[in-house]
């Protein structure tokens, strides 16, 4: 079973996107800043990542840095309400590998999360 980490502040997104990805099939567990979600990928790998840009705190573009000054390895589609085209060319060139805009249409997110956990890099 594939795993996602969903990275976002606003606990209702993360609650409800939960739901529906674990009723897809995916292996789905949520955290709310930056800071928790390094915390989880020390103790766990998840094959994808989908990061909220806007936070408090850390935000998307501080977690992106991190993650690649890291080297870790999970894929990372950038999942923002701040849907503008230089936040998507900024995230996919610090290694998002899609962006999807909020509100998100659920469906629209399901093509690209297999999308992009069927790619090899
Ligand atoms: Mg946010």
């Amino acid at each position: 079973m594939e795993s996602i980490l969903i990275v976002d502040d606003d606990v209702n997104l993360c609650t409800a996107l939960k739901d529906e990805l674990l009723e897809v099939g995916y292996d789905v567990d949520y955290v709310n800043s930056g800071d928790d979600a390094f915390q989880y990928l020390t103790g766990n790998e998840v094959d994808l990542l989908l990061l909220d840009l806007k936070m408090p705190g850390k935000d998307g573009f501080d977690v992106l840095k991190q993650f690649n000054d890291r080297r870790l390895k999970s894929k990372i589609i950038v999942l923002t309400a701040y849907a503008d085209v230089k936040s998507a060319i900024d995230s996919a060139k610090m290694g998002a590998s899609d962006f999807i805009s909020k509100p998100y249409d659920f469906d629209e997110l399901l093509i690209t999360i297999r999308k992009v956990l069927q790619r090899d890099t």
